[in-house]
């Protein structure tokens, strides 16, 4: 199924951090349901892009359109509300909670009226974190302490943490370094089945992992878009080989 409805509008988007140009006049369209993967070598500007999105950095110029609204203009907090989920490379769960209690926690309470909240607080939302951790590969672990997880298990958490939230797009930072060709694997799975409900931009060093997963490609270098079409179009492309893939 295609859908070329935009989601994400990113146009002259640039920042300049002491006059250096981290991200240069980016322009980035992400449709809806799409899975975009972006690469490009270390200092590209890769991860800056997501603080931009997710309003932990503030554009110097340009326009970042999501539903109607630009991001450049709200607060982070009012990003997470109007759906944008963010999973950092380092994951942030809470090490001394279960897999159940980390899940329980980022349940989006603030968005039920409060009577409901009460009433819901029991079944419903037991229900729903049984339901993602099973998704996420980890509803065997739902009582085991969050840093007794393995690495990998310990990233799938901090994305079910971010599931639960149910937002429209999902961005993650280099979710499969360091985990095992099998965890690998079941995370392009799990990607595979997370963009059917909402976007995702994910950042990749690993090319097969992004090859597995990606519907489109963009190619970042100095701050700039350097290629952007389909994984095959990219690799064949000589700019981009030159920057990125040929070593
Ligand atoms: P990538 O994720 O593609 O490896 P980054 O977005 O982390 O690249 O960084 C792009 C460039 O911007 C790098 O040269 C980095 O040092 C610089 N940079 C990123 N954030 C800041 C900041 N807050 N202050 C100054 N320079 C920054
Ligand atoms: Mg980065």
């Amino acid at each position: 199924m295609t859908n070329t409805e935009v989601l994400l509008a990113i146009e002259d988007l640039t920042v300049s951090f002491d006059g250096f140009k981290a991200v240069d006049a980016l322009n980035l369209y992400v449709n809806k349901y799409e899975l975009r993967a972006v690469i490009g070598p270390n200092g590209a500007g890769k991860t800056t892009v997501l603080d931009l999105i997710c309003g932990r950095t503030k554009a110097t110029a340009g326009r970042i359109q999501f539903k109607e609204k630009d991001l450049t203009k709200l607060s982070e907090h009012q990003i997470v509300h109007l759906g944008v989920g963010r999973k950092f490379q380092t994951p942030s769960i809470y090490g001394n909670l279960t897999v159940f209690e980390n899940l329980e926690i980022s349940f989006p309470r603030g968005r039920t009226v409060l009577g409901s909240l009460v009433f819901r607080r029991t079944q419903d939302i037991r229900d729903r974190v049984r339901e993602v951790a099973k998704e996420i590969f980890l509803d065997a672990h739902l009582d085991m302490e969050a840093e007794l997880l393995s690495h990998g298990q310990k990233q799938w958490l901090e994305i079910g943490m971010l599931l639960i939230q149910e937002p429209e797009l999902m961005m993650l930072d280099e979710p499969v370094a360091g985990m095992s060709v099998k965890e690998r694997e079941q995370t392009a799975e799990l990607l595979g089945r997370i963009c059917r409900n909402r976007s995702v931009i994910v950042i990749e060093h690993d090319m097969e992992f992004v090859k597995s997963i990606a519907h489109k490609v963009t190619v970042m270098h100095q701050g700039k878009i350097l290629a952007e079409g389909t994984m095959e179009s990219v690799q064949e492309n000589e700019k981009v080989i030159e920057v990125y893939l040929g070593h």
